[in-house]
């Protein structure tokens, strides 16, 4: 059976017609997927037969949340879905003055083998539907009773390793009789992905991309992101320069600060050098400890002059605000957790 909410809206009036329906009934029953419908019986202004009729030919699944926590810090919700085969994924939601925004999971589990990730600590499990990804936005905004206006796909997973999922998920949340969240409001964050990376550069979105690239040099960031030695740094920043000269948004670059292994006055010098002439934007994130890693984060007065570092060269840096701390917000861990003690039970 086919998963209705992986369809587009026209594929959708396609499928209607090919089942002897008026084309217009497409367009309702995309609206009522789209609101986070349940199941076919809701679907008011449909006959009973039609409502039979799709439940014959199409699959509708809404998660459960098996976990919610919500920090008494600063309101972040974090939730673990329950999918349909059993497979958890995390989202989390965070309050921000400029509006709300969701941090969703493209994969179960990642094959990246980042040193410092709890991701990718049992490896890849299996890729995520576009309907998954969208539930994730749908069913955050519907369980907390707050408007989603932005989306980033930074949590479990690499988006670009589930390439075309994302790209109909990214239509089906764009869409203006669906959740209709604009391309401006988006971010999807990757560890380099080059051949990915072109491949997006040529749907000229208008969306963010995040690049995590953690070191500027080819014998540091090898140790602590695998992917690098498939697409080393240079590569990677000529591939970022092209994505800038295509779609004109300037890249957002996310440098992880690891005490003693990246944050060190010379690596800021050579990262100038690398950054200069591409349009960017570098986000210094405290790294957030994982029990499982030896890694540990810089000191705060360090990564202070790093920033400013960056800064003085006219390289625009900030230090990414914390949001969550208290309930695990960093992605991997809650998902890692709970299968653990599911384990024991
Ligand atoms: N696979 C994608 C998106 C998921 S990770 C990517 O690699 O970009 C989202 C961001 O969190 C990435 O920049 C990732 O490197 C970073 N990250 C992972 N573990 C972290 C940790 N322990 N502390 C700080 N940032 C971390």
């Amino acid at each position: 059976m086919k998963d209705i909410k992986s369809m587009t809206l026209s594929e959708l009036e396609t499928e209607l017609q090919q089942l002897g329906e008026a084309k217009f009934r497409g367009g309702q029953i995309y609206s009522w997927v789209h609101k986070g419908a349940r199941s076919f019986e809701e679907m008011s202004n449909l006959s009973k037969e039609l409502r039979k009729k799709l439940g014959e030919h199409f699959s509708l699944y809404a998660p459960t949340a098996v976990r919610k926590l919500v920090s008494k810090n600063d309101g972040t919700i974090k939730y673990l879905w329950r999918l349909k085969d059993g497979n958890c994924v995390e989202t989390v939601l965070m309050q921000y003055h400029h509006g709300n925004t969701v941090c969703i999971s493209s994969e179960v589990g990642c094959a990246m083998g980042c040193a410092f990730c709890a991701s990718t600590l049992g490896g890849l499990i299996r890729r995520l539907e576009p309907s998954e990804m969208l539930d994730q936005v749908l069913f955050t905004q519907i369980d907390s009773g707050l408007p989603i206006s932005n989306i980033v796909l930074m949590g479990i997973g690499e988006p670009l390793d589930n390439y075309d999922n994302v790209l109909r998920f990214l239509e089906l949340v764009n869409s203006p009789k669906g959740m209709n969240i604009g391309m401006r409001h988006i971010s999807l964050s990757t560890c380099g992905l080059v051949k990915g990376i072109n491949a997006l550069a040529e749907q000229n979105l208008q969306l963010t991309l995040s690049v995590s690239l953690h070191a500027p040099t080819d014998e540091i960031r090898s140790r602590i992101m695998p992917v690098n030695k498939a697409y080393p740094v240079d590569r990677l920043l000529e591939a970022c320069k092209k994505y800038f000269e295509k779609t004109g948004r300037r890249i957002s670059f996310e440098y992880a600060m690891i005490r003693g292994v990246n944050d060190t006055p010379e690596l800021a010098k050579i990262l100038i050098g690398k950054l200069r002439g591409i349009a960017s934007h570098v986000n210094l994130i405290p790294l957030n400890d994982v029990e499982e890693s030896p890694l540990k984060p810089s000191y705060p007065q360090v990564v202070k002059a790093f920033r400013n570092a960056l800064e003085e060269q006219g390289i625009p840096a900030t230090v990414r605000r914390t949001l969550g701390s208290d309930i695990n917000a960093s992605c991997g861990q809650l998902r890692r957790k709970y299968e653990g003690e599911k384990g024991k039970e």
